[in-house]
């Protein structure tokens, strides 16, 4: 896809970010670019508008700078799956495993309901984890995860990969 080279391009990387040693994607470079940001958007939305997804779930916080757009153009909900203690309502919650400690993805009660088919999005997949946590939530109430989709993949994910038995589908690699 020509796209792709483009969409590449309009991502920054920041080396020693947050950290030393991580050369960290940024995505905001990408959304100021409406050329590529739009073209991101579209390839999924084309992937997606014909399988029957009822839901698209976002990763706090950058799911949610992708999400809501590929949500409203396949007529799907949008599900943000955030961090712990800030969604108001009764949660459902999934605890991983980091590198260094445990993190937390938690989910409205009644956002998803039996037999929904879901996508989950994300900006990058690392090692899968948070994207495991993810499934996992969406799969409590009867969800069927249909795919996980990010802008951003290692290049082992590249081909036929899979995240807890789900496909992963990646537009570039990390450069
Ligand atoms: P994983 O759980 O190891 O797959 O890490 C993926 C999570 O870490 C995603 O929610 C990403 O947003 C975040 N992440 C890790 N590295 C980067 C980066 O370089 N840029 C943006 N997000 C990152």
């Amino acid at each position: 896809d020509p796209r792709l080279d483009a969409i590449s391009r309009a991502i920054r990387v920041i080396p020693h970010f947050p950290k030393p040693g991580i050369m960290f994607q940024d995505i905001t470079t990408l959304l100021l670019d409406p050329k590529a940001f739009k073209d991101t958007v579209d390839i999924f939305v084309d992937r997606y508008r014909h399988m029957g997804i009822d839901v698209v779930a976002g990763i706090e916080a950058r799911g949610f700078m992708f999400g809501p757009a590929i949500a409203l153009a396949i007529g799907a909900k949008f599900v943000p799956l955030r961090k712990p203690r800030k969604l108001p309502g009764e949660v459902i919650s999934e605890s991983y495993v980091l590198e260094y400690g445990t993190d937390c993805l938690e989910m409205h009660v009644g956002a998803v309901n039996p037999g929904d088919k879901a996508i989950v999005i994300d900006d990058l997949v690392a090692t899968g984890g948070t994207l495991s946590a993810a499934i996992k939530l969406l799969e409590r109430p009867g969800g069927e995860v249909v795919e996980c989709a990010c802008v951003i993949g290692l290049p082992k994910f590249k081909v036929n990969s899979k995240i807890k038995g789900k496909p992963l589908y990646i537009l570039v690699e990390p450069t």
